[in-house]
């Protein structure tokens, strides 16, 4: 039997896995990563779409962390575009279709030349323990892998079963082979695990479909990035998104296929994605409404493959009803289907198992992040994947690891919230989840992240020096405009008039002007210009920060308030049972979820503020000093 030693191992190269083993190779850890077929690294078995609202954050926080989905974006975009210009700057976000052939063919290009980190095609089938501590890994080739940390970043893979219409076969994404046997290793080891399920939409050849009555939609004229550090570019317009609808026609078909959908015969029965629902689940829901829109979306350029996604029209019926499906939809009277929709159910690890530093509370040194985690979206999976790579790497390391705060970034609600309340149905971010969104902006995620990828190792120098010179910056001109005056004058209030600004009457500061309607900084910049003008992005951050400077201190007073309850951390093997007084609801609450901090017990639904009062009297109670 082959025996090999490794520090970090990562099982799984999606998109979780992909930056756990970067992150841990790149700490300096010697790093192993198992995949079932190397040929579907970073495979997106949907949509070919990175970020939107709070997914694009979470790719700004990878990049400012360290990680790499941003930099795969940008080399892989056909076209790119700002989301939500028109709803405040809290929620604007860059959102990227991508060819998912070269956004694949980046990371694997990373993975193979990475140092540390070695790439090998077999399945994990064992979890191998020493006590309550991992030791290793047993494959399906008979390899003995043994390490001081696992990530587990299996993805749909493990227990998935693939349903179109009655006919139902054990199977992974896409036509790969399902996992299954790492997963009853888990079971066996006391782990708790649940059913979820998410559909894709059929694939159509570009060359069978009409699309001239469809709206195009192309790239933003602007230079744009999703990467800190990356070269901005402005995409050709040879590629386009097409915009169009469902028909009644498509409506009926689907009135008269509906008992044949697994979810109404009751073959399926897991809970599938509430914010991403198939064309079954929208008919379900708003039996009223008979036209859907629905976007065409080439997964390459003219040249590429002809393959072509069709966004909210997912869906398990059976083929013959997708071909009826299909040709009911404008231009697709002869469309032919490239690959068929599917729903899929798959196993996932109830995430409140974990630790916020997604390590296991009952198998010390085990990560988990990703789709497992109950999760859904490229952007959740490498989020976590990164965070439990670098938590892996220190963990293999005897380091103190790393738990972000909600205040911190996306990523830190979006763990915050999995192992506080758990999930059952696929969880994805959004805005809305997050309390403090003015504080954890697209411009401001180097400022709050940088510096962590900066301790743990993931950001070199050059990458360091030149954010420290963009800071400086931009913390200059912060100091200018809140220290500079402009003389009243006719020659200014023409000009502010012009804007459609209220004129002034006596020296203004700047910064103030620049929280009046209609005054830009681009106004002030050209009245008062700074010694070296501000690239785009820093003159973006300045305004924000000056705009809303009353309402951004109001929301870090709040956010601190929260924290300090954060910092009030709960002992180990707390007897939940000794609180008087104590509800017994919360009581169980918090004997199921286990929370490291009061901060945690009070998000848990279900546990009162009153019970938490009372916890924290019995915590001082129950430490010697207090006594
Ligand atoms: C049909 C479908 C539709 C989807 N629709 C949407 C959508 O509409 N919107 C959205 O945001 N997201 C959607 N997703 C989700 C998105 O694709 C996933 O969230 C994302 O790919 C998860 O990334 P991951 O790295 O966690 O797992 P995956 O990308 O699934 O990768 C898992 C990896 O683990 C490997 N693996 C598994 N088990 C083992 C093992 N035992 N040993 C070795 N290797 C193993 C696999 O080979 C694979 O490389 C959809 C997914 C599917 C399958």
């Amino acid at each position: 039997m082959f025996r090999d030693s490794y520090e970090v191992i990562v099982i799984g190269g999606g998109h979780a896995g992909c930056e756990a083993a970067l992150a841990a190779s790149r700490i300096g850890r010697r790093t192993l990563l198992l995949n079932l077929n190397m040929d579907n690294t970073a495979l997106m078995p949907c949509n070919p779409a990175i970020g939107g609202p709070a997914k694009g954050h979470l790719v700004r926080e990878i990049s400012a962390l360290g990680g790499e989905q941003a930099r795969a974006t940008d080399a892989s975009t056909l076209m790119v575009r700002w989301l939500n210009t028109s709803k405040g700057v809290a929620v604007r976000a860059l959102r990227a279709q991508c060819d998912i052939k070269a956004y694949t063919a980046y990371y694997s290009g990373l993975l193979e030349r990475q140092e540390n980190l070695n790439i090998h095609q077999d399945e994990a089938i064992e979890l191998l323990l020493d006590g309550e501590r991992i030791s290793g890994v047993l494959t399906r080739h008979g390899s003995t892998y043994e390490a001081r940390a696992v990530v587990l970043c299996s993805g749909v893979y493990g227990g998935g079963v693939v349903h179109v219409g009655g006919v139902s076969f054990p199977s992974g994404p896409m036509g790969q082979t399902p996992a299954n046997a790492f997963f009853e290793s888990l079971v066996s080891l006391g782990l708790k695990t649940g059913r979820m399920r998410t559909d894709t939409s059929p694939r159509l050849n570009l060359d069978t479909i009409d699309l001239s009555e469809t709206k195009k939609q192309y790239s933003e004229d602007m230079p744009l990035a999703f990467d800190i550090w990356g070269e901005k570019r402005v995409y050709d317009k040879d590629y386009a998104c097409f915009f169009s609808h469902t028909t009644p026609e498509t409506h009926s078909i689907l009135v008269a296929s509906m008992h044949r959908s697994p979810l109404v015969t009751g073959e399926v029965d897991a809970e599938g994605p509430r914010y991403c629902p198939s064309i079954e689940d929208k008919f379900l829901r708003f039996p009223d409404r008979d036209v859907h829109p629905i976007v065409f979306e080439p997964l390459a350029r003219a040249g590429g493959t002809k393959e072509v996604y069709i966004q909210n029209f997912s869906t398990s019926l059976p083929y013959d009803a997708q071909i009826a499906l299909i040709n009911s939809l404008p231009g697709c009277k002869n469309a032919k289907i490239m690959k068929p929709g599917y729903g899929i159910e798959y196993v996932y690890i109830e995430p409140d198992q974990l630790s916020p530093t997604l390590e296991s509370k009952i198998i010390e040194g085990f990560f988990c992040a990703g789709q497992v985690n109950g999760t859904s979206g490229y952007e959740e999976a490498a989020a976590q994947g990164l965070l439990a790579g670098i938590n892996a790497a220190l963990s293999a390391a005897g380091e103190e690891q790393i738990v972000l705060s909600r205040s911190d970034g996306y990523l830190g609600v979006l763990v915050d919230d999995l192992t506080t309340k758990s999930t059952s149905e696929p969880y994805r971010m959004f805005t809305s989840r997050c309390e403090h969104r003015l504080l954890m902006r697209y411009d401001n995620a180097d400022r709050r992240l940088s510096p962590i990828g900066r301790r743990v190792g993931l950001i070199g120098d050059a990458r360091w020096e030149a954010l420290t010179r963009k800071w400086e910056r931009e913390d200059a001109e912060i100091e200018r405009l809140s220290n500079t005056r402009l003389a009243a004058s006719d020659e200014i209030n023409k000009i502010l008039f012009e804007a459609g600004a209220e004129p002034i009457y006596e020296h203004t500061l700047l910064a103030a002007m620049l929280r009046r309607k209609n005054v830009t900084y681009e106004m002030i910049e050209a009245l008062l210009p700074p010694e070296k003008k501000l690239y785009e992005d820093e003159a973006f951050h300045v305004e924000t920060e000056l705009r809303y400077a009353g309402y951004i201190e109001k929301e870090k007073r709040t956010a601190s308030r929260m924290e300090s309850m954060d910092n009030i951390f709960i002992p180990e093997q707390f007897d939940y049972d000794g609180v008087k007084g104590m509800r017994s609801e919360s009581r169980q609450k918090l004997l199921r979820f286990q929370p490291r901090s009061l901060g945690q017990a009070l998000r848990i639904s279900g546990v009162t503020p009153a019970d938490v009062q009372l916890l924290w009297v019995a915590i001082k109670m129950s430490r010697p000093s207090a006594r």
